[in-house]
């Protein structure tokens, strides 16, 4: 698995510009059933990926923190809301919450995360392919195919399900 993480952003660089056309595409007309397409390739790809054995999304890019996931989160820790942003967050340049430094502070050495029934939305949602209307979040998905190897094949399963 690492070497497959090692070589991602290479793969993924090589992509980019196949995969900006095909996005392209995409918004202009995708077929009527590309959610019912999403889930079925998104639920393919993971039935083989071992999260567990990868955590790269917990080690190079952390999630954003809604004030719900604040909330949830620090009553978790039995601690106030401030309290928790003080110890671990920051505001970044979009004005959202997020990790003050990655990999995130809440993942175990086994990959295991820590406050895994607690843990913020978007950590629940990465990679996103099974969400609604999938072509509107393009951009990030160029970016994710980088980082994330689930992603990437998702991305390549795509193209070839989709002409
Ligand atoms: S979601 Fe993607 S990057 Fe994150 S652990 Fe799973 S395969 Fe790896
Ligand atoms: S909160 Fe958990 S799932 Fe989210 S980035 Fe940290 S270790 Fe990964």
């Amino acid at each position: 698995m690492q070497e497959i993480i090692n070589n991602l952003p290479k793969q993924a660089k090589d992509k980019h510009n196949e995969n900006k056309k095909f996005f392209a595409k995409l918004k202009k007309k995708a077929p009527k059933n590309m959610d019912y397409i999403m889930q079925e390739l998104h639920d393919q790809e993971f039935k083989n990926t071992d999260c567990l054995e990868c955590a790269n999304c917990c080690k190079t890019t952390g999630p954003l923190f809604t004030d719900k996931d604040i909330d949830r989160i620090s009553k978790f820790f039995r601690m106030k809301p401030q309290q928790f942003i003080n110890q671990y967050l920051r505001i970044d340049e979009e004005q959202d919450y997020v990790l003050q430094a990655v990999p995130c502070t809440f993942l175990g050495a086994d990959n295991y995360c820590s406050i895994y029934e607690v843990r913020p939305k978007a950590c629940r949602e990465f990679p996103h392919t099974d969400r609604k209307k999938f072509q509107q979040i393009s951009n990030l998905t160029l970016k994710n195919v980088a980082i994330c190897p689930a992603a990437f094949n998702i991305v390549e399963a795509m193209k070839k399900r989709i002409k």
